[in-house]
Parts: structure tokens; C-alpha cells; sequence
């Protein structure tokens, strides 16, 4: 059985001592026979056992504990057992019992949210339009959960099926904080602090293209080492390795829109010239094509534009020997051509005896594409059991 192992938990959890403590080995245990299963296989028991190396005893102790908790259910018999063996009981990740709340923030003129399961099915959806000239703040957000929350109670009855909040956010950010958000102008900004406070579950805040990057990887057709790139208002990347999103030295890591391409390009709003964003940015690309004369002219638009991005992540692919390149954009941009254009350019940079053809494709998960991904980031924390309120307010004592 071949199985890739997501670790993302783990990095988000700081060790307090070297030496790890029960509670840690249960927390790793969880995380590990969750992230098999999620969001859509099914194992025996005796399967996690082989392909995790732990116990009979481990095994059916952290399995009972995730069934009684309703984040996993028993799907049915094994079909096909080798050999005299016993037909085992299947567990996968149980989309009935549990919710979740996830808002979008990365859309220009409204935020949007849903209640889901723990796969990111979306069971209700609201939104709110924004005023242009106040933007987004805490309470609108705030407001737009006490909706979703409101309506899933009178649905479901049962307060304490919703088990987190998860929210996609532009710009930087890290541990529930918002470092840097230009398109809000906000800086510092502790949401999950704030929103934990009001409403007493786990909040998990993500950058918004790593929200994207994860359900391209969990629901699309991404693998676990993908190099993804969101073409919006903006453009920005993520990247995952060995299945874990990197985040970097000040957790910008994809904040590659305000890098200098073409230093005599295009003045940007961020003082410099040529920013990869006033080439590559949908506004930026829409704005030529309005200038075009003619459908040449437009289509030659595109094809410049999909041999900028591949020019421009030609570096990294090479350096991260990245096999899976997934552009996110508007169907107007992210064509055929563009794509062509882009897989041509990097065929003629990167492929060589040592390192194979790099494919770069289009995304096909659709615009839920980011509140998706922010279910997941939830449903990782609530298996891990150690990214409650209750675990971290311990560990500040
Ligand atoms: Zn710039």
C-alpha cells in the first residue's frame, strides 16, 4: 500500500521540552491515522497498524476516541482480505456529524462564508457585500458567523456540532495574526484571538492561495510536492513539499507578486517598477487587452504573459526539482494559450537529462476553491487535538 503522510500539524505545533510528552505521542498518533484517512480513504484497522508501525492497542485507542467524537465512522467491510485473514472493518472520515464555519476574505467587494463538513462540502453559504470605503473589519466577520452559526443551529439542532472556524485571509499571516494585509490595510490584526474569544471553538487562520494550494491537493488533482499560483487582483503562490505547505523565515513565503521582473516595467503601488504584478495580475493583463487591436494582439497579450510566469518560476521549480505546477485564474487569462505558452517556455528552461518534464496546468477546482481549503487547516487541528483553546492556554501557563 503506498500512502503519503501528511504532517502539516506538526508544523504548527511548538514543542515545550525535547522529550515528548504521552499527550504529544497521542496528539502525532491522531494526526497521523486522520491524515491517512482524510479526506477520502478507507483503511482497517490492521491496515493503519502495517502502514503506521504502531499497535493493535495505539491503533484502536486513538480510533475509538476520533469515532466517539464523530471525526471518523466505520464505512463497511473489506471486500477483498489475502489470504484466511479476516475482513476487517473500514474507517474513513465521517462528512455527517461535525460542521465547521469558514470565511473567504480575499475577494474584492464582499466576504463570503459557509457551514461545511469536514471535507468541505458546503452546506450553507452567505455573504455580505462590502462598502468600498470602509472595507472589511472584525465585526462584519464576526457578524457573518453569527449568521452561518444561527441557521446551522436551527438546522441541526445541536450547538456543538460546529467544531471550528476557519478563515482564509490574505496577505501574511501567522498564529491566528494577521501581520500584513495590504489589500485591508491591516497590520497586526489578532483574529483568532478575537474570534476564539467571541466564540469559543479553535479559529484557524490561513493565507488565502495556501487555503487554495490545499484543497487543489485534497479535493483537486494536486499531489504532495505542487508549486500553485493564484492569478486574482494579484498574483501570489504557495508551495507544498513531502506535503507540507511552506511558510518561510517571516512567514511570507508565495509573496512573490511584488518581486522586480522588469526593473524600466510599469510603475506598481508599491513605489517600485515591474513588479510581477504589473505584468501577471488579471486588472494588469485585462487593462492591455482592452488595448489591443485586434484578437492577435490579445491572444499574443496571453502568450506573453504565460511565458512571464514561467520565466519567473522557472528558478524555483529547478531549485525545488518541482514536478506539478497549478495555475488558479479567470478563464479569460489562465486559456489554453497561456498555458501552452507557459509549458513550452519552461520545457526549453528547466527539462534536462536530470530533470524531467515539469507539467504546468490549469486549475480545475472552481471559485469555492479558497473557503474550501480553509476547512482543512480545522478539520487537521480538531484530529490533532492539540490546537484547542484549552491545549494553548495551557501551554502559556
Ligand atoms: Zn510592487
Amino acid at each position: 500500500m503506498s500512502v503519503s503522510v501528511n504532517t502539516t500539524a506538526h508544523l504548527h505545533t511548538h514543542a515545550t521540552s525535547s522529550k515528548a510528552s504521552p499527550a504529544d505521542v497521542r496528539r502525532n498518533n491522531r494526526s497521523l491515522i486522520f491524515n491517512l484517512l482524510y479526506p477520502s480513504h478507507a483503511y482497517s484497522r490492521a491496515q493503519l497498524g502495517r502502514t503506521t508501525g504502531l499497535s493493535r492497542v495505539a491503533i484502536s485507542d486513538v480510533t475509538n476516541d476520533m469515532l466517539s467524537e464523530g471525526l471518523i465512522y466505520e464505512s463497511g467491510y473489506e471486500t477483498h482480505v489475502a489470504g484466511k485473514g479476516k475482513r476487517g472493518m473500514l474507517l474513513g472520515v465521517d462528512g455527517e456529524r461535525l460542521r465547521i464555519i469558514t470565511i473567504d476574505l480575499s475577494q474584492e467587494h464582499l466576504i463570503s462564508g459557509e457551514v461545511t463538513n469536514l471535507l468541505g462540502t458546503p452546506l450553507q453559504h452567505a455573504e455580505i457585500a462590502l462598502d468600498s470605503q470602509k472595507g472589511v473589519d472584525c465585526e462584519i466577520i464576526a457578524s457573518l458567523i453569527e449568521r452561518l452559526w444561527k441557521e446551522e443551529l436551527r438546522i441541526g439542532n445541536d450547538s456543538g456540532r460546529v467544531i471550528g472556524i476557519g478563515i482564509a485571509a490574505t496577505g501574511v499571516v501567522h498564529d491566528g495574526v494577521i501581520l500584513t494585509s495590504t489589500e485591508w490595510d491591516w497590520h497586526d490584526v489578532d483574529l483568532r484571538g478575537m474570534l476564539e474569544r467571541r466564540f469559543a471553538v479553535p479559529v484557524c487562520v490561513t493565507n488565502d492561495v495556501i487555503c487554495a494550494m490545499m484543497t487543489e491537493r485534497f479535493f483537486g488533482k494536486g499531489s504532495g510536492n505542487l508549486l500553485f499560483v493564484k492569478i486574482d487582483r494579484g498574483i501570489g503562490a504557495a508551495t507544498l513539499v513531502n506535503d507540507i505547505p511552506i511558510v518561510g523565515e517571516n512567514y511570507a513565503s508565495g509573496e512573490i507578486g511584488h518581486i522586480v521582473v522588469d526593473p524600466d516595467g510599469a510603475q506598481c503601488p508599491c513605489g517600485k517598477r515591474g513588479c510581477l504584478e504589473t505584468i501577471l495580475s488579471a486588472p494588469a493583463l485585462r487593462e492591455r487587452m482592452a488595448r489591443a487591436a485586434n484578437e492577435n494582439e490579445r491572444r499574443q497579450v496571453i502568450a506573453d504573459a504565460g511565458e512571464h510566469l514561467a520565466q519567473a518560476i522557472a528558478m524555483p521549480v529547478g531549485l525545488l526539482d518541482m514536478g506539478d505546477v497549478c495555475v488558479w485564474g479567470p478563464p479569460d487569462i489562465v486559456n489554453d494559450v497561456f498555458i501552452d505558452t507557459a509549458q513550452h517556455y519552461l520545457n526549453r528552461s528547466t527539462a534536462s537529462n536530470f530533470h524531467k518534464r515539469t507539467t504546468i496546468r490549469r486549475c480545475q477546482c472552481g471559485q469555492d476553491i479558497t473557503l474550501r481549503g480553509a476547512t482543512v487547516a480545522v478539520a487537521q487541528a480538531a484530529a490533532t487535538g492539540g490546537e484547542t483553546i484549552a491545549s494553548r492556554e495551557s501551554d502559556d501557563i
